[in-house]
């Protein structure tokens, strides 16, 4: 098996990992802590067990059962969201949740509470899980659901692979006509033509996110906006992308070579204004287009910073000192979360507007920053998002999830992770 890291490939972990083949197996007996782990789509190190065992979910990927009269999928949890769209998408359902990569498992998906463009509507992922087979250390099989085991299933959600192993779940998926996607590019500049296209578009449109480069000049973006086609038709499941070759040197990712890169993005967005007929694949996963691209960062990795804020003047202050740092970054993302409830006691999504953005790892400079980044989110009191962090500090992680105590009563003692001992480090 190869090594499990995570996207970010930061920070690196000496871990141990035992490959889970069926649903009936037991948990391995092992010295010192497991972990679930699904695609490594995480950037940080909630996906990461240092001198632990990571038990490794891939080979979990078979569907069980199809309700098409309800739309409900079983699944097990090693499945791909990907996999589940080739499956559901010709027989004319959908996902209610994506994130921006097709390759994330179901458990990954689950333990991190993910979200896509139209949380304002759909809320997260685990709003739409029926039920769910929790295997915990003590072999117990649990099955969870918002009516049954309701406290476990609270956990589980957003529960970071702490609770035990999801085995499989189900899913309610939604119907849609076929594969493609009305979509719509509108170019702008500043956070106030951003938040004034953000309030007429999510009336109008089931999915929104905007693409910024904050810049000492002033940010500007390109906001994308769609909503499924009522055309039928049939188009095939996009293709396992090729991966990206070599880990790139740092001066690929130097400030001029991304600045130069989202003057291009930003112009080719300007040109390509208008409405469009897409397919569902570019739409929602337009980085998947080539596989592995976080080799792009070279082996030194990269950090992402995403957290929510409901005050404009802190979402003001944070792209102000992001722009100043001379730490340009080409994946900036800027969407708004509305109100309608996450499920887990971890969820990270809560009203206000959330911004993520990709830094290369320099070190002492990368981390004074997203420092920095961390204290405005804390003092406004916004959150940081577990899949994507590395760094954020015990205080900041309490202060943003009090609900951490109640959660931790529902871990399971065998289960443990890198970012869960930072995290509650005394
Ligand atoms: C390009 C890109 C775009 C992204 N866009 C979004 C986005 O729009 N919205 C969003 O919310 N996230 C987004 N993400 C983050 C990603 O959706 C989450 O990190 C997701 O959890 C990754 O799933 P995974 O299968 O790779 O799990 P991993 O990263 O391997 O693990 C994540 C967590 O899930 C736990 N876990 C995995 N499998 C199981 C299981 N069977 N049982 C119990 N626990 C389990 C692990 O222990 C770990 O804590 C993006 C990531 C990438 C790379």
């Amino acid at each position: 098996m190869q090594p499990l890291e995570s996207w970010g490939r930061y920070p690196k972990a000496r871990q141990a990992a035992v490959s889970v083949h069926w649903r009936t197996d037991p948990l391995p007996r092992v010295h010192g802590s497991l972990l679930p782990f699904g695609q490594g789509r995480s950037y940080g190190d909630c996906c990461l067990n240092e001198g632990g065992t990571l038990l490794a979910t891939s080979r979990l990927d078979r569907f069980i059962d199809f309700d098409p009269g309800r739309g409900v999928l079983r699944c097990e949890a090693g499945v791909r969201l990907g996999d589940i769209l080739a499956f559901a998408v010709p027989r004319g359902f959908f996902l209610p949740v994506l994130p921006g990569t097709r390759f994330v498992s179901v458990g990954g998906a689950i333990a991190n509470d993910i979200h896509g463009k139209n949380h304002f509507r759909a809320g997260t992922f685990g709003r739409h899980v029926l039920q769910l087979e929790l295997l915990r250390s003590t072999g117990e099989r649990t099955v969870c659901s918002p009516a049954e085991n309701a406290e476990l299933f609270a956990a589980t959600v957003a529960g970071l692979g702490l609770t035990g192993l999801i085995t499989w779940a189900e899913l309610q998926l939604k119907p849609v006509q076929g594969p493609f996607i009305e979509s719509e590019t509108v170019p702008f500049r500043g956070l106030d033509e951003f938040f004034a296209l953000d309030a007429d578009s999510s009336q109008r449109f089931e999915y929104t996110v905007a693409w910024i480069d904050p810049r000492p000049r002033g940010l500007r973006g390109l906001y994308f906006r769609g909503d499924h086609s009522a055309r039928a038709g049939k188009a095939p499941p996009p293709r396992e992308p090729k991966g990206f070759p070599i880990d790139l040197p740092g001066f690929a990712v130097s400030g001029p070579a991304v600045a130069a890169f989202n003057a291009l993005y930003y112009a080719r967005g300007r040109l390509r204004t208008g409405r469009k007929l897409v397919r569902y694949a570019p739409f929602f996963f337009p980085l998947d287009a080539v596989g592995r691209w976080n080799r792009v960062y070279g082996s030194q990795g990269f950090l992402q910073f995403q957290c929510v804020v409901q005050d404009r003047a802190a979402l003001g202050a944070l792209l102000e000192r992001i722009a100043s740092s001379g730490l340009r970054s080409s994946l900036g993302v800027l969407k708004t979360f509305g109100d309608v409830a996450s499920p887990g006691m971890l969820s990270f999504p809560r009203p206000g507007a959330t911004v993520a953005l990709d830094f290369p790892n320099r070190g002492a400079e990368t981390f004074a920053l997203v420092e920095a980044l961390e204290s405005i989110v804390r003092d406004a009191g916004g959150a940081l998002y577990p899949a994507k962090d590395a760094r954020m500090s015990p205080a900041t992680f309490a202060a943003a999830y009090p609900r951490a105590g109640q959660f931790e009563r529902q871990v399971d003692p065998a289960f443990s992770s890198s970012f869960w001992r930072r995290v509650r480090a005394a």
